[in-house]
């Protein structure tokens, strides 16, 4: 069912059994999950079935601290959320990313990788991508042509990625939730604020304003929010009316944590040997590829140099400029270019370029390395507000040295490991190679992922949500997306927020049984 919310009468009262706030790839996975389950299920979507410039504004923010995409970039804010942009870049986290890691400050999660093994799976098939398979070995034996370079285990491994299309989940999906008689997606719906009772430990409903004015209410036994990591903490936070420092923040930990990939052009690789054998496993096509390999250290050398994780993918030489040009990416241009085209920014122009050569000899290097958890890394209230006249984000993105030392550790040891197998001779960006304490080069970039915000732990005083990803001292609110990450892993976040999701829906289900 569908209804457009501002069709709605004012002061509209509209009751369910379970509501969803937001409807991007969290929200989509949660709600396919609840048709035929003979509840009825409230899907909030503040936009529409398409692109709205005004409706885009709403994410408008303020950027401190390190500069950042424009929030109103970073994030797609109608039906299909995010997915609308998204590059379909999928890989699941390591056992390790879950763990406790005495190097690491504020790592460990109260659940492991086996936790998620059930749920990776099914996260497949909502995201449209290959089979169960995260072994090299493995698609070489479909493929022959994809050969792992021969690192010693102990030491480098080929960490396998797989590439969604990249699924559009709301064009994919609309039809679907449109025609289910028990899912109610109400679009243009936008929560301005998430109504706790007296004494905040319950939620009574969502408050939703639309720019006509009217001003509607959802009720429903049980809530997820899953408007993403910056726009969960900001709701949470703007939502302070029977708490003042807003709801779930008892512990003044609601957006704090937010993490990105680091994702930057770190130097070269110039192989040994024209054809390297191994070249088609870590090459790349848009739109093509289905799985690819990249290079990651081993669990004994992060324990060893007490670094973090991260990955390398090769891309042929000629990539250098639009390799560096993240930041570019924010211009009012491109935040154009990407409303007209959607699809990644560069991505479809450079497609040719990053097309499989037959035997590229010079690769460029391009690192993703998960950011340290930080707690001065934050997202708080700007003093503005929105036309709907919720307070703007502010976003306070800071790393540590931790993130910076690692990167020159990485290729030291990977550097070290190619020449003794005789791969070939990485050379690294200057930057690369300084101490920890220089400031970051102005080629620093993030992936366009957002993770923290709202994180879990069991301890209502070290995280905002538990295991289960409710929040701490609220019975009736659920987080779904990246924002419950204690840690961010090295892969991007989709495929295991999605995990996630489909593991708080089976929870949701067994709850209400
Ligand atoms: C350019 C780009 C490339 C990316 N590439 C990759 C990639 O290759 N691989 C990968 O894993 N990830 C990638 N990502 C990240 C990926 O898009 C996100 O991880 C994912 O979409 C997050 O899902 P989500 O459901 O949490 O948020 P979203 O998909 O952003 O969905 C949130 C939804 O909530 C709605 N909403 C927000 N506020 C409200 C409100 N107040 N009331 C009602 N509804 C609301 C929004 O309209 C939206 O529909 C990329 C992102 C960008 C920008």
């Amino acid at each position: 069912m569908h209804t457009d919310a501002r069709t709605l009468e004012n002061g509209s009262v509209v009751a369910g059994d379970l509501c969803i706030v937001g409807a991007g790839a969290a929200g989509i996975a949660m709600a396919l999950e609840w048709i035929g389950a003979e509840r009825r299920v409230l899907l909030l979507e503040g936009g529409g079935f398409d692109y709205e410039p005004r409706m885009q504004e709403l994410y408008r923010g303020e950027i401190a601290g390190l500069p950042y995409f424009p929030l109103e970039a970073a994030r797609l804010h109608y039906f299909g959320g995010t997915t609308g942009h998204w590059a379909g870049f999928c890989s699941t986290f390591d056992a390790l990313d879950f763990e406790r890691r005495d190097w690491v400050p504020h790592s460990g999660w109260p659940i492991g990788r086996a936790d998620l093994d059930p749920f990776y799976p099914r996260a497949h098939q909502v995201l449209g991508i290959g089979p169960y398979e995260w072994e090299a070995e493995q698609w070489r034996r479909r493929d022959p042509a994809l050969v792992p370079f021969a690192l010693d285990p102990k030491i480098a491994w080929t960490k396998m990625w797989q590439f969604s299309a990249p699924a559009r989940l709301g064009t994919l999906y609309r039809e679907q939730i449109v025609g289910a008689s028990d899912v109610h997606l109400f679009t243009h719906a936008n929560v301005v604020e998430i109504e706790a009772n007296e004494g905040a430990t319950a939620i009574e409903g969502m408050r939703v304003r639309t720019f006509e004015g009217k001003e509607l209410r959802f009720r429903a036994p049980r809530y997820v929010l899953a408007c993403s990591t910056i726009q969960n903490a900001r709701l949470l936070l703007a939502s302070n009316a029977r708490a003042t420092a807003g709801l779930g923040n008892g512990n003044d930990l609601v957006g704090r944590y937010f993490m990105e990939h680091l994702e930057m052009p770190s130097g070269n690789l110039v192989l040994t040997r024209t054809p390297a054998p191994a070249t088609r496993m870590y090459a790349f096509e848009f739109g093509r590829t289905k799985a690819r390999g990249e290079m990651a250290l081993s669990p004994e050398v992060q324990r060893e140099r007490r670094i973090l994780n991260a990955t390398v993918s090769l891309e042929p030489a000629p990539l250098e400029g639009a390799a560096q040009s993240t930041f570019q990416w924010g211009t009012p241009e491109v935040v154009e270019r990407m409303r007209t085209q959607r699809v990644v920014p560069d991505a479809a122009a450079t497609a040719d370029s990053m097309a499989v050569r037959a035997e590229p000899r010079t690769f460029h290097l391009m690192t993703r390395q998960e950011q340290a958890p930080n707690p001065d890394s934050r997202v708080t209230l700007s003093g503005d507000r929105d036309a709907l006249g919720v307070p703007r984000a502010r976003l306070d993105w800071r790393l540590t040295e931790l993130d910076r030392r690692s990167f020159r550790d990485f290729y030291e040891v990977l550097g070290r490991e190619m020449g003794r197998a005789g791969i070939g001779r990485m050379q690294m960006r200057d930057w690369v190679m300084e101490r920890a304490d220089a400031p970051w080069p102005s080629s620093l970039g993030g992936g366009w992922h957002h993770m923290g915000t709202t994180r879990m732990h069991p301890d209502p005083k070290r995280g905002v949500v538990d295991a289960s990803c409710r929040v701490h001292g609220i019975g009736n609110l659920w987080i779904a997306g990246a924002a419950v990450y204690p840690t961010a892993g090295c892969v991007n976040p989709t495929l295991t927020l999605v995990a996630l999701t489909l593991r708080l829906s089976d929870h949701l289900k067994s709850a209400t049984a």
